[in-house]
């Protein structure tokens, strides 16, 4: 039996990683994390195959040139990431279901791909300046990078309507629950 494909896409800051993390920790979906390839550097308690596959630059021209990627985006200025094959099918062959942490040019080429085998959700933060707040509270990035990240995210939240599913995550535990709902209705 082969799993399903869940993508979850939204603007860096919009709370999608706890999102995920929650919904993993609860277990109560047979799901997991395929984890992505990045030449950007780890953050501080990040580990390689655990977060990312961190990669240098290099490396990840190598995975291009042997079409290792089911997609790839250059998702801020020389910072690429990247959904690998080989991880998609680990997943899926051994009948788990797949849940995808990719940006939304990623989120809509997947589903493209997949189609009725995946459902996207766009995770849609209650503003922008509710997302500046958060990333800046977040305390991860430098400034210069903050404003690279609200000026993509203000780009990418007109990608929505190309997602089967949007929820706005204001609470976070309703978000949580809505999300997890989602799943559950899709995986039946
Ligand atoms: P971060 O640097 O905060 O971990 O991730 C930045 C952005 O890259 C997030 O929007 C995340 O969803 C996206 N991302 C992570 N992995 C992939 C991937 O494999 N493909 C694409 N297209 N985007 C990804």
């Amino acid at each position: 039996m082969n799993g399903k494909i869940i993508i979850i896409s939204a603007p860096s800051g919009c709370g999608k990683s706890t999102i995920i993390n929650a919904i993993l920790e609860k277990g109560e979906l047979d799901l997991q994390f395929s984890i992505s390839a990045t030449n950007r550097p780890p953050r501080e308690g990040e580990k390689d195959g655990v977060n990312y596959y961190f990669l240098s630059d290099e490396e990840f021209r190598n995975e291009i040139d042997q079409d290792a990627f089911v997609e790839y985006e250059e998702v801020y200025p020389g910072r690429f990431y990247g959904t690998l094959k080989r991880e998609v099918r680990r997943i899926v062959e051994e009948g788990h279901n797949v849940i995808l942490d990719i940006d939304v040019k990623g989120g809509v080429n997947v589903k493209k791909l997949y189609g009725s085998e995946a459902m996207s959700i766009f995770i849609m933060p209650p503003s922008v300046g509710e997302l500046r707040n958060r990333l800046e509270s977040r305390g991860t990035e430098t400034a210069e990078w903050i404003e690279k990240r609200v000026e993509r995210a203000e780009l990418e939240m007109g990608y929505a309507s190309q997602f089967d599913r949007t929820v706005v995550n204001d609470s976070l535990a309703e978000a949580i629950s809505e999300v997890e709902m989602l799943m559950k209705e899709f995986m039946k």
